[in-house]
C-alpha cells in the first residue's frame, strides 16, 4: 500500500503554489477566477492522487480562498451574507468535484487492474495449456503468482499420499509472514499456494485475496488435469501389459503346447510295445521329435532373450570385428539350408572394422536372412548388401517377396506382431524382429524396413563406426568370437 502522505503533500503544495501566484498578481485576479483555478487544481489532484489528497487540497483551498479573496481581504471575517454564500458554494463545489473525480480515478484504476489481472491469468492458463509435467507446471505458476500479485515470493505445496503438504516449487523470497490458500478438487485438498507478504507484513487486500483464490482455483484445475492424464497413462500401460499377457498366454497355450503335444504323442507311440515299428519309420518319428524339440527350444530361447532385452540385461561383450568376414561366413553357412532361395552377396572387402558382439550381430543377420527365405516364395533370390558411409556401416537384406504393408513397417518390430496376410507359415512367435531391434539398438544402431523398388522388402540396419584404438589391433582378436 502506498502511504497517502506523499500525494496529500503534493496536492497541498500545488494549492500553495497557485495561491502564491495569484496573491502576487492579486490586483488582476478576480475572486471568481481564483475560485475556478482552485477548483481546477482540486480536480487535477483528485484525478491524479485520489480522494484523500483532493479533500485535503479542497480544505486548504477553502481556507486560503477565504483569507485572500473574500472581504476583508488578507484576513478571516466574512462581512456579507453574499460572501458567506460564495464560500459555502466554493466549498461544496470543491468537495463535489474532488469526490466525483476521485471516484472516476478509482474506477479507471480498478478497470486497468482488472484488465492486467485478466491478461496475466489468461497468459498463465495459456502457458499451462500444453504442459502435463508437474515439474514444469509448478514453477510457471509460482512465477505467475508473484508477478500478478506483485508480491515478494510464492511457494507451492502439494499433498502427498499421506496428506502431508510437500514443498514442490519456490519463487522469490520466503518469510515467516505469509498468507496461503488451499487448492482443492472435489472434496480433497491437492495442496497449498503460499505467498510471502510485502515488507511490514501488510496483509493482502480483499481484492488480492480474491485474486489469489482465483489463481488457486485455476491451479487446482491444472493439477486435476495432470492427475487424470497420469491415470489415463497408467490405464494405457495396464491395458498394454494386459494385451501382452494375453498374447503370451495364447502363445503358451498354442505355440508351446503344439510341439509338446506332438512330442508326447510320438514318444507314447514309440513306447507302445504292442506296435512294431520299422527302423525307417522309427527314425522318421525320432526326427520329428527332434525337430519339435528344436522348435520348442527356439521359442523358449526367444522369450527369454526378449525378457532380457526388456530388462536391459543383455550381456554386451564387444570386440573389434571385420563385418564382411562375419557376413560371408554366415551366408556360406546358410546357403545349403536355404538352397530354395539363391543367396547373392554384395559386400566390399574394405568395410571398416566395428566394435560389436559377434554373436548378437550374427543372430540379427541370420534372423533377417531366414525371414526372407521363410516369407518369400521358393526361387526368390535374397541379396545381402553392405556399404560404409560416413560414421556408419549399413547392411541390407533384400528380397522379392510380398514386402511389408506401409502401416505395418514400424509395428513389425514390436513383439508378437506378425503380418497376417503374409503368414503362410503357422509357426513363428513374432519375436524375431523385436529381438533384432533390441540387439541393434544396444549397439547404438537403428533397424527398419522399407519397400524395395520393383517389389519385395528391404530390411536394413546401421551400426556406428568408432575410431579404431591407437594400438595395432591384435590379429588373434580378429577371429575372436564372443
Ligand atoms: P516370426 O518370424 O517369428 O513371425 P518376426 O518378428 O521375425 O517373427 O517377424 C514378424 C513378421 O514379419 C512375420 O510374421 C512376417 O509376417 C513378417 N516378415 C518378416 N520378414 C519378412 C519378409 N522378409 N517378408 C515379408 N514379411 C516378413
Amino acid at each position: 500500500m502506498r502511504t497517502p502522505m506523499v500525494p496529500i503533500s503534493l496536492s497541498l503544495l500545488a494549492v500553495l503554489i497557485l495561491t502564491i501566484l495569484m496573491v502576487t498578481f492579486q490586483p488582476f485576479v478576480h475572486s471568481a477566477t481564483a475560485a475556478l483555478f482552485y477548483i481546477l487544481t482540486i480536480l487535477i489532484s483528485a484525478m491524479t492522487f485520489g480522494l484523500s489528497a483532493s479533500l485535503a487540497a479542497a480544505l486548504l483551498a477553502a481556507l486560503v480562498f477565504t483569507y485572500f479573496f473574500i472581504p476583508p481581504y488578507n484576513g478571516f471575517g466574512i462581512i456579507s451574507v453574499e460572501d458567506g454564500v460564495r464560500l459555502v458554494a466554493f466549498l461544496s463545489v470543491a468537495l463535489l468535484v474532488s469526490g466525483l473525480a476521485s471516484r472516476a480515478q478509482r474506477q479507471a484504476q480498478t478497470a486497468a487492474r482488472h484488465a492486467a489481472e485478466l491478461s496475466a491469468l489468461y497468459q498463465l492458463s495459456q502457458a499451462l495449456e500444453a504442459e502435463v509435467e508437474l515439474e514444469r507446471i509448478l514453477p510457471i505458476i509460482a512465477r505467475a503468482t508473484v508477478a500478478i500479485l506483485a508480491l515478494p515470493g510464492c511457494q507451492i505445496f502439494l499433498t502427498d499420499t499421506t496428506g502431508t503438504p510437500m514443498l514442490r516449487a519456490t519463487e522469490g523470497v520466503t518469510g515467516t509472514s505469509y498468507e496461503e490458500v488451499a487448492m482443492r478438487a472435489d472434496q480433497h485438498t491437492l495442496g497449498l499456494l503460499r505467498v510471502t507478504l510485502r515488507y511490514g507484513a501488510t496483509p493482502l487486500s480483499a481484492v488480492e485475496r480474491e485474486l489469489l483464490r482465483t489463481i488457486a482455483a485455476q491451479v487446482s484445475l491444472v493439477l486435476e488435469r495432470v492427475r487424470l492424464s497420469d491415470v489415463a497413462g497408467q490405464a494405457r500401460i495396464l491395458a498394454e501389459s494386459d494385451r501382452l499377457k494375453s498374447t503370451l498366454l495364447s502363445m503358451v497355450s498354442h505355440d508351446l503346447r503344439t510341439p509338446l503335444a506332438v512330442i508326447k504323442g510320438l514318444v507314447t507311440s514309440l513306447r507302445e510295445s504292442s506296435l512294431i515299428w520299422t527302423e525307417s519309420l522309427r527314425r522318421e518319428l525320432l526326427m520329428t521329435v527332434n525337430d519339435e524339440t528344436d522348435r520348442l527350444n527356439r521359442i523358449v530361447g526367444e522369450l527369454l532373450e526378449m525378457s532380457r532385452i526388456e530388462a536391459g540385461a543383455i550381456p554386451q561383450v564387444r570386440s573389434w570385428h571385420d563385418l564382411d568376414e562375419l557376413i560371408v561366413a554366415l551366408v556360406e553357412e546358410l546357403r545349403p539350408r536355404l538352397h530354395t532361395h539363391p543367396l547373392q552377396l554384395d559386400v566390399p572387402d574394405d568395410l571398416p572394422w566395428v566394435r560389436i558382439s559377434y554373436q548378437q550381430i550374427e543372430q540379427v543377420l541370420r534372423n533377417l536372412v531366414e525371414n526372407a527365405a521363410h516369407y518369400t516364395p521358393e526361387g526368390c533370390p535374397i541379396e545381402v548388401w553392405t556399404r560404409a558411409h560416413e560414421q556408419e556401416v549399413r547392411v541390407e537384406v533384400r528380397d522379392r517377396g510380398p514386402g511389408i504393408p506401409p502401416e505395418m513397417r514400424e509395428r513389425i518390430f514390436e513383439k508378437f506382431v506378425r503380418v497376417a496376410a503374409v503368414e503362410r507359415h503357422a509357426e513363428g512367435t513374432g519375436l524375431g524382429l523385436a529381438i533384432c531391434k533390441g540387439l541393434i539398438e544396444a549397439h547404438g544402431g537403428r533397424i527398419w524396413v522399407e519397400e524395395r523398388v520393383g517389389g519385395g522388402a528391404v530390411f536394413a540396419f546401421v551400426l556406428p563406426v568408432e575410431p579404431l584404438p591407437a594400438l595395432p589391433v591384435d590379429q588373434s582378436n580378429r577371429a575372436k568370437v564372443d
